[in-house]
């Protein structure tokens, strides 16, 4: 056994098998050296570049995390555009193929409301989304946050760029103290820093390669 197989991390077997059957044998660098902190409960502040494997690295600590039976939102993983909000619930739910009826749900901007407002009502366990949609979900009551365990800042650097800064604030405020925070990045600029020091415990980082 290698020190890269999946295996070497403390994971249930449903999500080791279906790793497997996906053809996932061996954990990329950025995904090798966060897992153990992300398993670990620690917040994490994680750079490496595009295709470095970063979805499966927060997905697989949330997923690990969650309990399927308390039905209620756990984990919000906030994302700059609803492509990437889309391939990162696309990338969560193949990871979660053994999983039963875990429930993943998208809300982004530019899609109706009304049917958002819907899904919501029938719950969910991982929120997936793009910041301004979703703080007016959590501003209008129809998203409750107070259950979460685990947010993830996804490519936060683009967020802020995008003028997100006060939507994510509006939306950090609403969870709870206790909660696990993860931020992905690919620069780290001085807003970075202040955001991170602001919202993260004590995080470790874990930067796999230099991006320019
Ligand atoms: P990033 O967010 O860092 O840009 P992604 O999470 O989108 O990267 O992953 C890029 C691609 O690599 C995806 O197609 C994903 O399915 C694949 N991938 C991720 N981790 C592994 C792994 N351990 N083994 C094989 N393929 C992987
Ligand atoms: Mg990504």
């Amino acid at each position: 056994m290698s020190q890269t197989d999946f295996s070497t991390l403390k994971l249930q077997p449903a999500l080791l098998k279906n790793l497997q059957s996906i053809g996932y044998a061996h954990m990329t660098p950025i995904q090798a050296q966060s897992l153990p902190h992300i398993l670990a409960g620690r917040d994490v502040i994680g750079q490496g570049k595009t295709g470095s494997g970063k979805t499966a690295a927060f997905g697989l600590g949330l997923l690990q995390k969650l309990n399927v039976k308390r039905f209620h939102v756990q984990a919000l993983v906030l994302c700059p555009t609803r492509e990437l909000a889309d391939q990162v619930a696309k990338e969560i739910r193949k990871l979660a193929r053994t999983i039963h009826n875990i429930k993943v749900l998208t809300l982004c901007g530019g899609m109706p409301f009304g049917p958002q407002l819907g899904s919501l009502e029938h719950g969910a366990h991982i929120i997936v989304g793009t910041p301004g949609r979703i703080e007016e979900h959590v501003r209008k009551g129809a998203l409750k946050l107070d259950n979460l365990t685990l947010l993830v800042l996804d490519e936060a650097d683009r967020m802020l760029e995008m003028g997100f800064q006060e939507a994510l604030d509006a939306i950090i405020d609403q969870t709870p103290q206790t909660r696990q925070t993860l931020l992905f990045s690919a620069t780290f600029p001085r807003q970075i820093e202040s955001i991170a020091g602001r919202v993260m415990k004590t995080p470790v980082m874990v930067q796999v390669e230099a991006t320019h």
